[in-house]
């Protein structure tokens, strides 16, 4: 079975490039530079550099002796946390303004929804000095003030999008709109394993250094390479699909993929796409979406913004089509009850889309002699206000068992 993309961006069924005649050459241009570029000894020096110098990798592989005590496991947390602007958005951020440059760029794109990617992206602009410009639907601006203002002040223009339910997906429109009428100097970053081919593997390349740091990191600290589980909490599925790459064909590796309940699978507040999505094509891709029975898009609803999203990046279509991965999917109040018990236990307080992998840990039972990895993907500075929301409920009842 092969889990990688093949020569047209297909996982399976899943993938391709489904895009206006308008935008062919641009992402033809892509698809023929993104390996060869990536490939190229200079490129791979000036990546490593910066991921090393400017986003603060390796980050740790840490285990956590409490939280493996109350689950009686061992239970290693990957800190994507701790990278430059908080998420492992980063790698794939300074993996593309590289690119960009190379293909001889001068304006970057970007959708945005919580403003994560948006902050990474107007940071490597700010970076190596490139025009900025990030699509943010109103309804995200009106919640996610700090980060407009964090663009902002990095010299990214944040236009905002009153399309749709003026969230990511349409946010994505524009920007593939944007993108339509300056396809010569402008390249687009996209921000998850997600749009037409070759993002979903570009992107899940640049992600990678994750799985080839754990294996690295475990080897030193276990003596062996591979871990029994890896989990990551899936919105596009780029810190999963960084956090699974080298151990896709490995199958001592169990996979576990966990997306959003929202308030319940079937309550019709969710975004749990895996589970209730149907095959489709949003924003260039054939993959699992969610949609009514006339193929309307579906509103996805999540606490977390970053998990937000109505379809799902075709690698993990495939993935759980072939069976390859566990798909679980947590409810808001799981993932919140989950980053409180790890801030009290651990000291460490996650981004609510993390808070969604922590909460796999009380729905499966594991043996004491397993080694499980976590990606926490992001810390939880931009969530503060939601857990500060339902401190009372939360914090007190851990605070009183
Ligand atoms: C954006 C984001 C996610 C979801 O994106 P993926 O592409 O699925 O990784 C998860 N965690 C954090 C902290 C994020 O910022």
């Amino acid at each position: 079975m092969n889990y990688q993309a093949d020569q047209h961006g297909y996982y399976g069924i899943f993938g391709g490039a489904y895009i206006p005649e308008i935008l062919h050459s641009n992402v033809e241009h892509l698809r023929e530079s993104y390996l060869r570029i990536m490939n190229e000894e200079s490129f791979r020096q000036e990546f490593r550099a910066l991921l090393c110098d400017y986003a603060g990798r390796p980050s740790p592989l840490y285990f956590a002796r409490r939280l493996s005590g109350k689950y009686r496991t061992r239970i290693y947390l990957k800190r994507e946390d701790l990278n430059h602007t908080g998420a492992h958005k980063i790698n794939n951020t300074i993996g593309q303004i590289l690119l960009a440059q190379r293909m001889g760029k001068q304006r970057i794109i970007a959708e945005t929804g919580a403003g994560q990617h948006g902050v990474a992206t107007a940071t490597v602009c700010a970076l190596m000095n490139m025009q900025c410009v990030v699509y943010m639907g109103e309804t995200d601006i009106a919640r996610q003030a700090l980060n407009v203002r964090k663009m902002q002040m990095l010299g990214a223009e944040v236009r905002p999008v009153n399309s749709g339910n003026k969230t990511l997906k349409d946010a994505t429109n524009e920007a593939i709109r944007d993108w339509c009428c300056h396809p010569d100097n402008t390249h687009y970053i996209i921000g998850s394993t997600v749009g037409p081919h070759p993002y979903p593997d570009m992107v899940a390349r640049f992600q990678s250094v994750i799985s080839e740091e754990i294996r690295q990191q475990l080897t030193e600290k276990e003596g062996r390479d591979a871990p029994d589980y890896l989990i990551a909490c899936v919105g596009g599925g780029s810190n999963a699909a960084g956090t699974f790459y080298h151990y896709l064909n490995d199958e001592r590796v169990k996979l576990i993929e966990v997306e959003a309940a929202g308030k319940g699978i079937d309550s019709g507040q969710s975004a749990a796409t895996i589970h209730l999505g149907r095959e489709g094509i949003i924003h260039g891709s054939r993959t699992l979406l969610m949609q009514t029975e006339d193929g309307q898009i579906t509103e996805p609803y999540s606490i977390s913004a970053g998990l937000d999203y109505p379809g799902i990046g075709p690698v993990h279509a495939h993935l759980a089509a072939t069976g390859r991965a566990e798909i679980l999917a947590a409810t808001d109040e799981e993932a919140v009850q989950a980053a409180f018990e790890l801030t009290a236990m651990e000291g460490i307080i996650p981004a609510l889309e993390s808070a969604h992998a922590l909460a796999a840990l009380a729905m499966k039972t594991f043996r004491t002699e397993d080694i499980i990895v976590l990606t926490v993907s992001g810390r939880g500075d931009k969530d503060m206000e939601t857990y500060s929301s339902l401190f009372e409920r939360f914090a007190l009842k851990l605070s009183s068992k």
